[in-house]
């Protein structure tokens, strides 16, 4: 599914991806941990297609081709799906309205039609029961006044929408609290599938108590240097980031 060989990086021409290389296999949660400032936000950037990360050397192989020259929407259309860092709040729009356009969106840049309204209901029905979405969350504007827990629900359920054959979830080593935990774990347990590959971004070993990975790679300095199975995460949170200090790119 996935395959990065030898990326590098750089924004403002300073280089932060220094070689990476590493292997998703379809159907597969991968893990990456690693210090802060190791690189791994700029990596899940470069792979949704982020324009201002250049790419100066190496390949993204997804699923099959070569996707480092391809616009954002272009992955998007293809199956690749990177949650919000930060969630937009959209005062005038109604999460639902926004859903169906996400929705939408991809579908034109695969060539489909549109959805009709009936179809895409139903679609929203069945995935937020799924997440324990509420009607009325979904008539509230977008991320307006929600609470971490609810933004994180409302983005797990953007990515059950958009069905990604790629998903990446970045979570960020600030705020991930008991409550947005559970929702993201169980949103990503709950969209394992044979066909779908998910890279989960982490600094913290209590996500993974509830995300089993079936793989975890360290990433220090711009390149990953270990990969293990899930007792690696185990691992990490005894010893900390010591061994991997390396070079602040
Ligand atoms: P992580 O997510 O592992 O904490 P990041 O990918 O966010 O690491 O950052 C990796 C390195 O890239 C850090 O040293 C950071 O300061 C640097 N960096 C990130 N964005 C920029 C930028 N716009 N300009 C220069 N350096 C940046
Ligand atoms: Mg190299
Ligand atoms: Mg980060």
């Amino acid at each position: 599914m996935l395959e990065i060989k030898n990326l590098h990086a750089s924004i403002d021409g300073k280089e932060i991806l220094r070689g990476v290389d590493l292997v998703v296999p379809t159907g597969e949660v991968h893990a990456i941990m690693g210090p802060n400032g190791s690189g791994k936000s700029t990596l899940s950037y470069v792979l949704s297609g982020r324009e201002d990360y250049e790419v100066t050397e190496g390949e993204i192989i997804f699923d099959g081709e070569n996707i480092v020259e391809n616009a954002p929407e272009e992955r998007a259309a293809a199956g690749v799906f990177l949650a919000f860092q930060y969630p937009l709040e959209i005062p005038g729009v109604a999460t639902m309205t926004f859903l169906k356009a996400a929705l939408n969106a991809q579908r034109k840049a695969r060539g489909e039609d549109e959805l009709s309204t009936p179809d895409f209901m139903r679609r929203v029905k069945t995935a937020a029961e799924k997440l324990n979405v509420t009607q009325e969350m979904l008539r509230r504007p977008l991320n307006v006044g929600f609470s971490g827990g609810e933004k994180k629900r409302n983005e797990i359920l953007q990515m059950a929408l958009l069905e990604p054959k790629l998903a990446i979830l970045d979570e960020t080593d600030s705020g991930l609290d008991i409550d947005a935990l559970r929702i993201v774990s169980e949103g990503v347990n709950a969209l394992r599938s044979p066909d779908r590959s998910m890279l989960v971004i982490t600094h913290y070993q209590r996500l993974l108590d509830h995300i089993v990975p079936d793989k975890v790679h360290v990433m220090s300095a711009g390149r990953i240097v270990r990969t293990g199975g899930p007792e690696l995460a185990l691992e990490l949170e005894a010893k900390g980031y010591a061994d991997y200090a390396g070079e602040p790119a």
